[in-house]
């Protein structure tokens, strides 16, 4: 979660006073400056403020243009929106299983494609990036579109590249808990005009109306509103501006804790290759040394996370709509199985450390330092109490 202060209560308070907080006629265009700043940052060619990573998200499936019938490949290890938004377009999402990275496994993918399969989505969950280097040419391989949720990674780099800005579309969020935040919001980013344009459309169904000269989609569709207001572009950039410093903060800390467990024998999940560091997780070998393990405050088990797991997303495993008339699955004629028993394991026995980016670095490497020496579960419970 990312601090808000003074730069973003003055910024809130210069839209404020300009007295339009649309960011059609907004005159400090601060939706706008924030989008070049973006693409400018990550290197996409085009970058749109939406209202929300799930609104990107359906912007961007729109996009691609996908709907009933098609299937789109997720991981069973993402917060649940990544799966909804499919759905919510009439498409049915496939679960695919993780690997020891925690993200997408491209083996299972491999075996999850069908003829109906239009698109994947790899998940850069905790920032950690997915395997990219087998996911993309297998994609392209089967004229897989590839929209990266890089919700969860907002200024992380695979190989140098920004996450988002590596498939045909990538998608932001800026939710209160993201890398960078303004309540609510999200990004798309695309180097594709096309898909921009279409992305734009969805997005707003009145660009035309409102004088827009960018660039429209050719036909035009019916869209709908997932515009971010100017207070959201105020805000946000302000925090792209903190990104870099927050993050390297992480990085140092993940950095500092990882040796600690390393020398410590603790066993510390693989990144996939050409991730840079600013995430750590450890995967034990059973479900109790990791539920004793997460009762140190830096640490949580990922298992017990919510609509993070699959097997927690009843209306999805139901097929349940808002209304009877819509089956999505029904009209893909299948709809994947909903068994994926490797994420299962190992969510179930791997923790994720907490960068504690708040503390000084002396106090991070004594509680790392704690948790590396605490193995046995009596004390445990005393760290619990004391
Ligand atoms: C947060 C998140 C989203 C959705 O973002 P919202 O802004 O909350 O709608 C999508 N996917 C992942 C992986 C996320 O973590």
């Amino acid at each position: 979660m990312r601090r808000l202060g003074l730069r973003e209560w003055l910024a809130v308070g210069r839209v404020m006073a300009a007295g339009d907080l649309m960011r059609s006629s907004g005159p400090l265009q601060a939706c706008a400056g924030f989008e070049n700043d973006l693409a400018r940052k990550t290197d996409a060619g085009h970058t749109l403020t939406v209202s929300s990573g799930t609104s990107a998200l359906i912007c961007a499936l729109a996009a691609a243009g996908v709907g009933p019938g098609d299937e789109v490949l997720v991981p069973a290890y993402t917060w649940m929106a990544t799966a909804a938004a499919p759905v919510l377009l009439g498409a049915v999402p496939v679960l695919v299983d993780i690997n020891a990275t925690l993200t997408m496994d491209p083996d299972d993918m491999a075996r999850k494609i069908t003829p109906r399969t239009r698109a994947v989505i790899p998940v850069h969950m905790l920032n950690r990036p997915c395997d990219m280097d087998r996911i993309l040419p297998l994609a392209r391989a089967h004229g897989l579109i590839v929209i990266e949720d890089a919700c969860q990674a907002v200024g992380i780099r695979h190989h140098g590249r920004h996450c988002g800005a590596i498939g045909d579309l990538g998608t932001f969020s800026f939710n209160q808990y993201k890398n960078m935040t303004c309540g609510e919001g999200g990004a798309i980013l695309t180097s594709d005009p096309t898909l921009f344009a279409r992305a734009r459309n969805m997005h707003d169904m009145g660009l035309e109306f409102r004088g827009d000269t960018g660039p429209a989609a050719d036909p035009v569709f019916v869209g709908s509103n997932y515009k971010a207001t100017e207070i959201q572009g105020a805000i946000l950039r302000v925090q792209l501006m903190k990104l870099d410093g927050h993050l390297n903060r992480v990085r140092r800390r993940i950095g500092v804790i990882t040796d600690i467990f390393r020398s410590a024998g603790l066993p510390v999940a693989p990144l996939s290759n050409g991730s840079e560091v600013a995430s750590l997780v450890v995967t034990f070998d059973t479900e109790t040394e990791a539920s004793d393990f997460a009762r140190h405050k830096a640490a949580d088990r990922l298992y017990d996370n919510s609509k993070h797991v699959f097997t927690r997303w009843e209306a999805i495993l139901n097929r349940r709509l808002h209304h009877d008339g819509l089956t999505p699955w029904d009209q893909a004629g299948a709809g994947g199985t909903d068994e994926c028993p490797r994420t299962i394991s190992l969510l179930k026995r791997s923790c994720k450390i907490a960068p504690m980016d708040r503390y000084p670095l002396p106090l991070v490497t004594r509680t790392a330092r704690r948790m590396a020496e605490t193995t046995g579960s009596d004390s445990f419970t005393e760290m619990a109490e004391a």
